[in-house]
């Protein structure tokens, strides 16, 4: 194979996240990858910056307006990229011919029809966007395995669990399940591990955004202080590797050194350890079957010195627990968890919502919303928009 031949071109749809701008820098120091098309929802600054410096085929940019700036800036600036906008373009560039890895990090349910035309194509699909998988489910799954794409989990448990697992090439076979008796997800604790539940109600946006171990974007950092990070990531694995949720299970590790456990039948436990930097599994999935450097710090465990692990706190932490339930529940309850939780988030992110509210319009969603099977992508959507509504009435009536 000749050089040239050998180079694979990415998309990295939400280049501008904590996610993507972490991709970037593991392309950055390889000669392997070309980037053919980055995106942005309102970063046009940032955005800007990146084009000139990678020069990719196409920018998508989520509005008219900022795509129009966009385009007349690189133009001066003497570039090439063509400028697309919209969540049609997004999904356009996801299966493009031209691209071999689609690296799926834009946050929350925007990211569903990209990260579903990526995975409808056959492309290798890297999914840091959770809730894609956790609100469509199955179909996503069914999608991949009908085209021939390679998912590669980028969130760290999950690609730890990858790494771990028997056959990693195929996310859920029968060789695999029958092999493993269970998983273990760690989980950080958040910045609220130690804090007292009295305390809680008092709890603003810029603390729960003050991770201690992870630095990440406000959506996932929110969710990490709820635990619903890991209720989402609970779903998630039980779908990627075609597990009863009976088998998965999470523990505190407030260190964030083990990124999660396989348990065998026969005993044997198999963790994967690295330093808390998301370029160690985007890196993985880049190369994967090879390894390439991430560029993150050598693991010194006699300077971590002790590793903890705690029972989780599911009354302290309702999220977690609504998570492992909408994941028993299955259908469409991890639609109307996300959807839910997307829009208690925000709230809360805009002094709209306590942090103690949050789990109470989740739970409220999932009590009022019926469970279907979640069957096509037609009642996915309709109980996603069902669940924004009705968690969108409780907070503006304030009927929590
Ligand atoms: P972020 O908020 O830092 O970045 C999100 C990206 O998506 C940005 O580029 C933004 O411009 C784009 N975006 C936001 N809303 C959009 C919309 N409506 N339409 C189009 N683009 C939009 O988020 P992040 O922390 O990088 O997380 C990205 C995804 O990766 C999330 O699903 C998150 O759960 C997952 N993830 C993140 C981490 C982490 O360490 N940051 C770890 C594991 C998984
Ligand atoms: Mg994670």
């Amino acid at each position: 194979m000749n050089e040239s031949s050998s180079i694979q071109r990415v998309a990295i749809l939400g280049s501008t996240g904590s996610i993507g701008e972490s991709t970037l820098s593991v392309i950055r120091g390889s000669n392997q990858y070309q980037v053919f098309a980055l995106s942005a929802h309102q970063n046009i600054n940032r955005l800007f910056e990146q084009c000139l410096e990678f020069q990719p085929s196409i920018a998508v940019v989520s509005g008219d307006v900022g795509a129009q700036e966009l385009a007349q800036r690189l133009r001066a600036g003497g570039s090439k990229t063509l400028v697309m906008n919209g969540s049609e373009a997004l999904a356009q560039v996801a299966c493009e011919g031209e691209v071999d890895i689609v690296m799926a990090a834009i946050v929350g349910a925007a990211g569903l029809e990209s990260t579903l035309s990526a995975a409808s194509s056959g492309k290798k699909l890297l999914l840091a966007n959770k809730e894609a998988l956790v609100m469509s489910g199955n179909l996503l799954l069914h999608a991949a395995r009908q085209s021939g794409a390679q998912l590669i989990p980028i969130d760290s448990e999950h690609s730890a669990i990858f790494q771990c697992l028997p056959v990693a090439d195929e996310l859920g076979s029968a060789s695999q399940t029958k092999t493993v008796q269970k998983v273990v997800l760690t989980a950080s604790g958040g910045p609220f591990l130690k804090t007292p539940l009295a305390e809680f109600a008092s709890i603003t946006p810029a603390q729960a955004c003050r991770h201690p171990t992870w630095s990440m974007g406000d959506k996932i950092s929110i969710d990490s202080a709820t635990m619903m990070n890991k209720g989402l990531e609970f779903i998630e694995a039980s779908l990627l590797f075609g597990l009863e949720p009976d088998c998965v299970e999470v523990i505190i590790h407030p260190q964030s050194i083990v990124h999660s456990f396989v348990y065998y039948i026969d005993g044997s436990v198999l963790a994967h350890l690295g330093v808390a930097d998301m370029r160690i599994p985007i890196a993985f999935g880049l190369a994967y079957p090879n390894r390439i450097s991430s560029g993150a710090g050598v693991l010194d465990l006699a300077k971590v010195g002790k590793l903890e692990f705690i029972e989780p706190d599911l009354v302290k932490f309702p999220c977690l627990a609504l998570g492992i339930a909408a994941a028993h529940a299955g259908g469409t309850s991890p639609t109307l968890l996300n959807a839910a939780n997307e829009i208690a988030v925000s709230a809360f992110l805009n002094n709209k919502l306590s942090f103690l509210d949050i789990s109470r319009v989740i739970d409220g969603v999932l009590d009022k919303i019926p469970c279907e099977p979640a069957s096509s992508l037609a009642i996915i959507r309709e109980a996603d928009l069902k669940a924004r509504n009705f968690a969108n009435n409780m907070i503006l009536k304030g009927k929590i």
